[in-house]
């Protein structure tokens, strides 16, 4: 086994943070191999900013529960689940955007919700609620889920939300 990974498995023991650092010449290309659970990689899962993609050394922090969770969902879902964005930077655009950012606390991740039914979205959500995830944001224009461990604002952020106002417990019923 190489370094790296041993690294991540080890990171992986402390069951709190994962935090580990590694040259993103190291993944580049193969970053598949790396694997921080059965199916996703640090090269889904690691910042994807440009500063990250050619810096020397780069930093991953991503919370063990929310891989974990992330894992439960693929394998309750049975079949590939796609993170567009897990952990994000200081130098992040979005993060500069938003500092208190929940991927930057390595608490969120953002998944594909291309080509999926509505009924694999709902089949999700109910498991992740199951799991006591109550921080999801549903773009159905963007086609991702947000998952997060907490809410960003403190408050007034618990439950199933959307970025655009295209879902509401009203019209849910139409979309099925
Ligand atoms: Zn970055
Ligand atoms: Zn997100």
């Amino acid at each position: 086994m190489n370094t790296l990974q041993q690294e991540i498995n080890n990171a992986r023991l402390h069951k709190n943070l994962i935090t580990f650092s590694y040259a993103p010449s190291e993944i580049k290309g193969n970053g598949k191999r790396y694997s921080m659970s059965s199916n996703f990689t640090l090269e889904e899962l690691g910042c994807h900013c440009s500063r990250c993609s050619s810096a020397e050394r780069v930093h991953f922090i991503f919370h063990y529960r929310l891989l974990e969770v992330l894992q439960l969902l693929r394998n309750h879902l049975g079949f590939p689940v796609y993170p567009n964005s897990g952990y994000r930077c200081i130098v992040h655009p979005y993060t500069i955007k938003n500092p208190l950012s929940n991927h930057h606390k390595g608490l969120a991740v953002d998944i594909s919700l291309n080509g999926w039914t509505i009924l694999k979205l709902i089949k999700a959500v109910l498991f992740l609620g199951s799991l006591g995830i109550e921080n999801i944001g549903i773009d159905l224009k963007k086609e991702f889920m947000h998952i997060a461990l907490s809410s960003e604002y403190g408050n007034n952020r618990i439950g199933v939300y959307d970025y655009h106002n295209s879902i509401t417990l009203k019209n849910i019923k139409g979309l099925l």
